[in-house]
């Protein structure tokens, strides 16, 4: 049973979830996602299942387009060239990492901004950047929302960001931005790392490194969201492997005020927000008004 200061990531994704279902019932038209596959990465074609089945269970379309591992550059383009054109689909996902060989940015570039559920287009980050309404980053905005859940308005914060990629670290630095926190992005040249997450009212590593961030990186009562997904051997069996955060949880459970465990805290907002960003774009690009 989860102690009464862990944010449960698992729950709040399911009643995004619900809230998405309920939206998509009132529209005049089911949406539609569409899901690209290049090759085949076990980890992407779970991703990838997963992805289409709860769009199904929120009652939404989904369309799957598979390329096999050695498609060139220009079949890639072409696929998701077709479904820009697609009038029938509103959303179009480029399941990353792309095979060797591919550029993923130009492929990613070729998406028709107002499809860009993942929001990752120049025009997605630079509509963020610039403070416009658009299709936001579907990580970042969990990480966002789960603050919330644990914290209220998060106004005058002190929002230390750890990590600064495209993905996950500068999109979560400037979504936290928006709600009005004061915000520090951290990255591998910062210097004494540990005093500024003490720092932190709210703390989002994004790294990549198992359980760097200890107890004493973090301030008394402060939340805690992690990002990171590392696989490690399991001491507990031998031979197998467990998911950790970039938070040593078992030590952060102890000081933090509210913390998410991994598995169950970020990941599954992401798939919520990608949901419910296929909703947005549905709406906006069919004139729809947007549900709650
Ligand atoms: P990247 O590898 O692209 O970025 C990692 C960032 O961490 C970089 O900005 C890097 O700094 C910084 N960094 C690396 N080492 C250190 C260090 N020792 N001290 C301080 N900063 C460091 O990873 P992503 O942003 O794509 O992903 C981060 C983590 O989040 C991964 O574990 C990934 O699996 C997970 N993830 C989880 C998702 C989810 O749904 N929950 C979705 C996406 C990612 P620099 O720029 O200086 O190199």
């Amino acid at each position: 049973t989860p102690s009464s200061n862990q944010i449960d990531g698992k729950k709040i994704a399911e009643e995004l979830r619900a809230r998405v279902g309920s939206a998509v019932k009132s529209l005049p038209q089911h949406p539609t996602l569409a899901v690209v596959l290049v090759g085949d990465d076990p980890a992407s074609q779970v991703y990838v299942r997963s992805k289409i089945k709860f769009t199904q269970e929120c009652g939404m379309r989904s369309v799957e387009r598979r390329l096999p591992e050695n498609a060139s550059q220009d079949e890639v383009v072409a696929t998701v060239r077709a479904l820009n054109e697609d009038t029938e689909i509103d959303g179009i996902l480029v399941q990353l990492p792309l095979p060797k060989g591919l550029d993923s940015d130009a492929v990613i570039e070729e998406i028709d901004p107002s499809k860009d559920v993942d929001g990752l287009t120049e025009t997605s980050a630079g509509r963020l950047l610039l403070g416009k309404t658009g299709l936001r980053p579907c990580t970042p905005t969990g990480c966002v929302i789960l603050a919330k859940a644990a914290l209220g308005d998060l106004t005058g914060k002190n929002c230390v960001v750890l990590g600064r990629s495209i993905l996950v670290g500068k999109p979560a630095a400037l979504l936290f931005l928006e709600q009005n926190c004061t915000v520090t992005i951290a990255h591998s040249r910062t210097k004494d790392l540990a005093a500024i997450c003490r720092e932190a009212d709210i703390l989002v590593p994004a790294v990549g490194r198992a359980e760097m961030v200890q107890s004493d990186w973090i301030k008394e009562g402060a939340c805690v969201i992690d990002v990171g997904i590392n696989r490690v051997p399991n001491p507990a069996k031998p031979g197998k492997t467990k998911l950790v955060g970039d938070v040593d949880f078992p030590s952060a459970e102890k000081v933090a005020g509210a913390i998410t465990p991994v598995p169950g805290g970020v990941g599954p907002m992401t798939i919520a927000c990608l949901l419910r960003n296929t909703v947005l774009a549905a709406c906006h690009r069919r004139g729809w008004e947007t549900p709650d």
